[in-house]
């Protein structure tokens, strides 16, 4: 008796063991599993609905790099503790990842219900964590889903709350998000871009579009920025807006950059000597040491010049990590490349970067040109950045005029750089040229093009 009594401990002792998490003690992925099938086979005969989230720490991997991964640990298991404790009698709360949380609410019925307790959960985990002597910071990203009919299954319901976390993770820190059935369609289109453009990037048939850069007081031409064109035979043409971030999130970013530049530079070779190109690099290239290898490569296969090129960078693109954005930049300016700041004043501007960082340009946002005539607030920005740029000897352009009046506005103010409609639109190579034909004649004859 003694004997299969203590088998029978041993077995649950093991099968406790396989369904725990050893480091915090919550139950692990299997536990949760089993935890939904269960609940889903209680629901069949009844119609209440119930909820299932995941979240996931933001920005967790920083931590264990800093403070070391034993301090790590500590942190997910004083995450576990505060979880759990925040847990009513009827729900349950699980570790399914390294920095992943998984919990269900069987007596939760509406989506407005499990945005509250997630709501909730994020902000018990914001209060400060003690590491050793230090303290850090956490927040956190959660992903919900509700099931409302017994066609669902464990895998189903687990897999929506999935695609609802990445969509709180895309939108920022700190956010939940509840699955709706537009978002798995907004996934599959992505997962359609991805691939289509994949297949373009290797094909070739990504095109650079330029748009004139122009002295305002003159209106003469004083470069061209290039823009990425992507026209797929099923999509049809497909915006830069869209398709720059998803080559970004899916890693496809570095192999379509270079093979702009290449284009690019090829095309503005034949341009006269004294216009430039400028090329906006993306927030993920910045973190990539071999960014600047491969773009100097491009310049010595194409003969361009690089003290012809500048690159357009964003806010973001300097805060993801500040030191490797500036060893890249630092890198282009040393063989003579210009670096511009894009889109200025939209972004989390911090003007310490300003000081840390050695621009040569920048780009006064469109969101601040097209409120100019109407708005006093945009008014004052822009004659405030004016006088900043004035006074760090920085080059500025003002993006997105479309209308005479803002151009007047904008000399008056002292503005010497401009962009937008009204001076040009974006245009391919051969158009381009033609556009070029026409205004330096003399120039380009010198070249015999
Ligand atoms: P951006 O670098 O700020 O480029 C300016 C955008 O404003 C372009 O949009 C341009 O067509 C548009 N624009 C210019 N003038 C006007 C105007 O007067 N009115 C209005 N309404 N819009 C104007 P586009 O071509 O759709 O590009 C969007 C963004 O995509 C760019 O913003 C840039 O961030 C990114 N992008 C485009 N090509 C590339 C590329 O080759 N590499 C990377 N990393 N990003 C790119
Ligand atoms: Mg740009
Ligand atoms: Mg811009």
């Amino acid at each position: 008796m003694q004997t299969s009594f203590g088998t029978g401990q041993t077995n649950r002792e093991n099968t406790d063991l396989a369904f725990t998490d050893p480091l915090t003690g919550l139950g692990n992925h299997r536990r949760f599993f089993d935890k939904v099938e269960r609940l889903i086979a209680d629901r069949s005969d009844d119609p209440a609905p119930f909820a299932v989230g995941i979240l996931d720490l933001d920005g967790f991997k920083p931590i264990n790099d800093l403070f070391g991964h034993k301090a790590g640990d500590d942190i997910l298991i004083q995450v576990a503790m505060r979880l759990r404790a925040s847990m009513d009698s009827h729900s349950t709360v699980c570790r399914i990842g390294a920095d992943e949380f998984a919990f269900l609410y069987p007596m939760v019925f509406s989506e407005e219900a499990a945005t509250e307790r997630a709501r909730m959960l994020i902000e018990i985990l914001s209060a400060p964590y003690d590491v050793g002597e230090r303290t850090a910071r956490l927040s956190a990203s959660t992903g919900c889903s509700l099931f409302y009919s017994g066609e669902e299954t464990t895998d189903i319901l687990l897999n929506k709350a999935e695609t609802a976390l990445y969509h709180a993770k895309r939108s920022g820190r700190g956010k939940v998000v509840v699955y709706t059935r537009e978002m798995e369609e907004a996934a599959k289109r992505v997962t359609r871009i991805e691939q289509a453009l994949r297949r373009a990037v290797s094909a070739g048939e990504v095109e650079p579009h330029f748009q004139p850069i122009v002295d305002l007081g003159t209106r003469r031409t004083i470069g061209f920025e290039a823009l990425a064109r992507w026209s797929d035979p099923d999509l049809g043409p497909v915006s830069p807006a869209v398709f720059i971030p998803i080559a970004e999130e899916r890693g496809i970013i570095g192999p379509l950059s270079q093979l702009v530049l290449r284009k690019a530079t090829e095309a503005a070779r034949g341009w006269p000597g004294d216009l430039f190109l400028s090329f906006n690099l993306s927030p993920s290239q910045l973190v990539d040491q071999n960014t600047g290898l491969h773009i100097l490569s491009i310049l010595d296969r194409t003969g361009f010049d690089p003290r012809r090129l500048e690159i357009e960078i964003t806010e973001t693109g300097l805060m993801n990590d500040p030191i490797s954005a500036e060893k890249i930049v630092e890198d282009l300016r040393r063989v003579g490349i210009r670096v511009s700041l894009d889109d200025f004043g939209t972004g989390q501007s911090s003007l310490g970067r300003l000081r840390e960082f050695n621009f040569d340009k920048l780009k006064i946002d469109r969101a601040f040109v097209s409120s100019i005539l109407e708005d006093r607030p945009s008014e004052h920005i822009i004659r405030a950045i004016l006088a900043m740029c004035e006074g760090l000897g920085m080059d500025v352009v003002a993006e997105g005029i479309e209308q005479e009046a803002q151009a007047d506005r904008l000399v008056q103010f002292g503005c010497a750089g401009g962009q937008g409609y009204l001076f040009g639109k974006p245009a391919n190579a051969d158009a381009t040229l033609g556009y070029l034909r026409d205004s330096f004649r003399g120039a380009l004859r010198a070249k015999a093009i």
